[in-house]
């Protein structure tokens, strides 16, 4: 007799997900942090004690009504359909992460928005609330309590019900590892978020929880920047790295890495194209492809307002007409529409055949970042590639081996470089949605953009190179 194909009951199926989205403690940091700065936080706080883990933040807060559906699987505040998911800004969008943690570990969040009275706390098991973090049963309402603005996120007893991946995280060589993967994901986000003037602090199991292994929120120059957004509050969607900014970041790997590796970084500043021309173009070319609502609001105003010459000008296309007819639809892109080829004069504008045929898919990157000149070797506890593409700490073995290979050739066998990368790619082009904890990310243009990376580095370096040749030769 072959084996019946029976459904799964829902408890095992969520259980099977959370398992996937939640790994490890440091993944479930990673995910509360950037709900913090989802929620615009400028103050962030870590701590983790083995399977017990707690972030708090300064944040906008969740309502008491909103509290109740945190941990509900699929229920998110920052997308309401598909079509948003190609413009999310936000790190979250898919409502998972609470939950998931609801799944494989007690949640407890206290929460006080802006301006309110109190603070509100519930405890959640299994994507519901319950009454308290034991789960026992009876009516849930959102209890008021004392709490500062923002939120504090609990998550305990992490993998109760899991024993064998509970087996794998116990004991203490085990607890330090975990820890130390927790504190190289809050040093990554203290260095990048410093351009922003959030702080960040992480304390872990040592003297009592009282040990603080990383504090970035008294250094003066991430306060300034803090101040500096206080007053001005517009650098949200700001891509410009500023002085004030450089000085921010820098400190930080200084503070978190070694003070002598700030002394030998070298600004990195590169680009091609316009990121969010090449983006607009890319979402409106998907909207139409799923005849999408949005779209069709759009077909007013696309014409006149948002492409204009200078759209045009960034992904290549000079022909408005054919422009314009590719963005309302009225002749598809595609390669095998003979309308849309561009004639002679076109082509030699564009990058290459296929960009101009479909504009959206055209390359454009913007790359900011610090990194090592090409005599130093840092030192094993030093060496690190922190990369952010949209800000999104991700990692990229391909674009890591690009960079580092411009370095192979004049540092000591073995030797690694520091480099911090923060890249900024048309949204469409960037996928987040590949991998269950987002760590790694889908891009269209990956070997091109190592390319383009690989020469921006050797460029930099090179020139720091020549630069002190000259001053030791003057
Ligand atoms: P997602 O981030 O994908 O929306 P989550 O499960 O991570 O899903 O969070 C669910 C919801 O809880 C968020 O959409 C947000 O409204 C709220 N939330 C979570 N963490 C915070 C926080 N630190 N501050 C404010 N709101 C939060
Ligand atoms: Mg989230």
């Amino acid at each position: 007799m072959p084996p019946k194909i029976l459904p799964l009951p829902p408890q095992t199926i969520d259980l099977i997900a959370a398992g996937e989205v939640i790994q490890r403690p440091s993944a479930i940091i990673k995910e509360l942090i950037e709900n913090s700065l989802d929620a615009s936080s400028t103050s962030i706080d870590v701590h983790a004690n083995g399977l017990d883990v707690t972030v708090s933040d300064n944040g906008c807060g969740i309502d008491r009504e909103c509290l109740k559906l945190a941990c509900t699987r699929f229920a998110t505040s920052k997308i309401t359909d598909f079509e948003d998911l190609r413009r999310v800004k936000t790190f979250g969008f898919r409502g998972e992460a609470l939950a998931s943690c609801s799944m494989v570990g007690r949640v407890g969040i206290t929460s006080r928005v802006r301006g309110a009275r109190c603070a509100y706390r519930m405890n959640f098991r299994d994507g519901a609330p319950v009454n308290d973090l034991l789960g026992v049963g009876g009516e849930v309402e959102a209890k008021p309590c004392a709490g500062k603005e923002g939120t504090t996120i609990q998550v305990q007893d992490l993998f109760y019900n899991v024993p064998s991946r509970r087996r794998a995280m116990e004991g203490r060589r085990n607890e330090r590892e975990e820890y130390e993967r927790i504190l190289a994901v809050v040093q990554r986000y203290a260095v990048h978020e410093a351009r922003r003037g959030v702080g960040f602090m992480c304390r872990g199991a040592g003297k009592g929880g009282k040990q603080c292994d990383l504090n970035t929120q008294s250094l003066g120059s991430v306060k300034k920047v803090m101040e500096k957004r206080k007053r001005v509050d517009d650098t949200c969607d700001e891509k410009s790295f500023d002085d004030d900014e450089i000085a921010a970041v820098k400190e930080v790997i200084g503070h978190v890495f070694g003070g002598d590796l700030t002394r030998e970084l070298l600004s990195l500043s590169a680009g091609e194209g316009d990121v969010s021309a090449v983006g607009l173009l890319a979402l409106k070319a998907m909207a139409r492809l799923n005849d999408a609502e949005c779209f069709k609001d759009e077909k007013k105003s696309c014409t006149d307002t948002e492409l204009d010459a200078e759209s045009m000008e960034a992904v290549g296309v000079h022909n408005r007409t054919l422009a314009e007819e590719m963005m309302m639809g009225t002749s598809k892109s595609n390669a095998d529409n003979k309308s849309v080829t561009p004639s002679k004069s076109q082509e030699s504008s564009v990058l290459d055949d296929s960009t101009a045929k479909s504009p959206e898919l055209a390359f454009a990157y913007k790359a900011t970042g610090l990194i090592t000149n090409s005599s130093y070797s840092v030192p094993k506890s030093s060496a690190a590639f922190l990369l952010f593409i949209n800000d999104r700490l991700v990692e990229s073995p391909s674009l890591r081996r690009a960079v580092e290979s411009i370095y192979s050739d004049t540092l000591p066998r073995g030797g690694k470089p520091f480099v911090y990368l923060s890249l900024e790619l048309p949204g469409p082009h960037v996928d987040v949605n590949v991998h269950p904890t987002k760590k790694e990310v889908a891009l269209l243009h990956e070997d091109r953009l190592c390319d383009a990376l690989a020469a921006a580095v050797r460029e930099v370096i090179g020139s720091a190179t020549s630069s002190r040749t000259f001053l030791v030769a003057g």
